[in-house]
């Protein structure tokens, strides 16, 4: 959520405010000057701020620390992960008045749990970081968005973040067990639980995912794990509209087994600017089609026959008209450019120029 401006401090802060907080930190802690400009924009560069200080503090306790001064002092906080979000949440408004709280050295694995199928994770942990974790123990951690490379947990979950296998695991919010978070009176409310049945009341962790740092600072999370992926297929298909589209994705679900994991439906003009701005990026198709959709389809076993499945139901509705025309990836590297295609769609955007984002959710039937 962008900040308004609306800042509790009146009247700019006194200086000797910075001074303060960087001492009760300890050394190596506080940016100021013109080391904090990284801090100031966002990933697209539409939001410009200022702020008095940026901290990147080490650990938990330290995150507290810091809401708690901040609290007593009246000065307004905006926490910043990897600084992906579209919407201008992690940078500070134009008053000079803020503290921007970076999570980036709060990036530990505290602990991987294979049997329990689980780990936890700091706040400041790049997703692509976590994800790598889960399979070096042969795990799956399954979200996955284009930002995954820089994006942290702690703004995935701020963020509540949905990404490409959002159909098969559910968004952030069904993928976490427990969560640590700083309040903003500088206490730290510990509830890293990994149980998988848990009957307590109230849900208190709900209340931080997708709450954009409003309610306090995520400090680390508990995560749910899968069995890790071993196969895979992958087709790029092409319809005549989205109607199409819900009708195949319920086709495929029975045909499969419920093994679709991801189903992403992607209008013509996104294949014309990814192949004009992306190198590398080509049409799937040998004809142009108004609409298309990435699917693919994974198990945790070896011997499914995924390709197998995946053939015969886009077989089946191109001879019912439903789909037009249809490639399967051959190889990993057909599969990673079919990919390729649809993650850089919004890098594509902001190469064309202005863009607008929207993020609308709606049933999967009332998508047409
Ligand atoms: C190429 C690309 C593809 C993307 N694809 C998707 C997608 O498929 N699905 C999707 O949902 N998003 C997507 N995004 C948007 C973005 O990557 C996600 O919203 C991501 O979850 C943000 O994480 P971050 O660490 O960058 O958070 P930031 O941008 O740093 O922060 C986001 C918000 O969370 C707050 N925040 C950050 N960390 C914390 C914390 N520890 N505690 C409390 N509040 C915090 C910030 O103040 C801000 O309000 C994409 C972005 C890009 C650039």
């Amino acid at each position: 959520m962008r900040p308004t401006g609306n800042n509790p401090h009146p009247v700019p802060p006194d200086p000797s405010i910075v001074s303060d907080l960087a001492e009760l930190l300890g050394p190596g802690r506080l940016l100021a000057g013109t080391d904090v400009e990284p801090f100031l924009v966002d990933h697209r560069q539409l939001y410009h701020g200022r702020c008095l200080a940026v901290v990147q503090p080490h650990t938990a306790e330290e995150v507290a620390r810091v809401l708690g001064f901040c609290n007593e002092h009246r000065l307004g906080v905006v926490p910043q992960g990897g600084n992906t979000g579209y919407c201008g949440g992690a940078t500070p408004d134009e008053s000079g008045t803020q503290i921007v709280v970076s999570l980036a050295r709060l990036n530990r694995i505290r602990r991987v749990d294979p049997l329990n199928y689980s780990l936890i994770a700091e706040a400041g942990c790049i997703l692509a970081d976590v994800q790598r974790a889960a399979d070096q123990v042969e795990r799956y951690f399954p979200l996955s968005l284009g930002s995954e490379g820089s994006c942290q947990i702690g703004g995935n979950l701020s963020t509540n973040a949905g990404g490409v296998h959002v159909l098969r695991y559910g968004m952030m919010r069904e993928l976490v067990l427990g969560l640590e978070v700083a309040l903003p009176d500088g206490r730290l409310l510990t509830s890293l639980t990994s149980l998988r049945k848990d009957n307590t009341g109230y849900d208190l962790k709900s209340l931080f995912l997708g709450a954009e740092g409003t309610l306090g600072i995520i400090t680390a999370a508990s995560l749910k794990l899968f069995p890790r992926i071993r196969s895979s297929a992958t087709a790029f298909a092409a319809i005549a509209e989205p109607r199409a589209a819900v009708q195949v994705l319920a086709l495929l679900r029975e045909a499969s087994g419920d093994r679709i994991s991801s189903f992403e439906l992607v209008p013509r003009i996104a294949i014309e600017l990814t192949t004009r701005h992306i190198p590398g990026v080509r049409d799937p198709l040998d004809e142009p089609h108004p609409w298309y959709v990435l699917c693919e389809l994974t198990s945790s076993r070896t011997a499914d026959p995924l390709e197998q499945m995946l053939t015969e139901c886009l077989g089946a509705a191109l001879q019912d008209g439903l789909v037009l025309d249809a490639a399967l990836a051959r190889s990993e590297r057909e599969r990673a450019a079919f990919w390729k295609l649809r993650e850089t769609i919004p890098e594509a955007q902001r190469l064309d120029g202005a863009s607008l984002k929207h993020d609308i959710s709606v049933p999967v039937a009332a998508i047409p």
